[in-house]
């Protein structure tokens, strides 16, 4: 995983503002508090609201 925690640490949810958390399973930057997932393509978090995957579905 070439994401940095230096990098991890200054990444912020676009939405909240909140600091984000690496999902190495899923690849995924997931925001804890909007259950969000910002997608990693080539190495580079996508931190777009519009791009990230809402964790609440498919948890049915
Ligand atoms: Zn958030």
């Amino acid at each position: 995983m070439p994401l940095s925690k230096e990098l991890l640490e200054i990444l912020a949810c676009p939405q909240c503002k909140q600091g984000i958390v690496l999902d190495e399973t899923r690849n995924l930057l997931v925001c804890p508090q909007c259950q969000l997932g910002y997608p990693i393509r080539d190495d580079i978090p996508v931190m777009l609201i519009p791009e990230a995957v809402d964790l609440r579905k498919g948890e049915k």
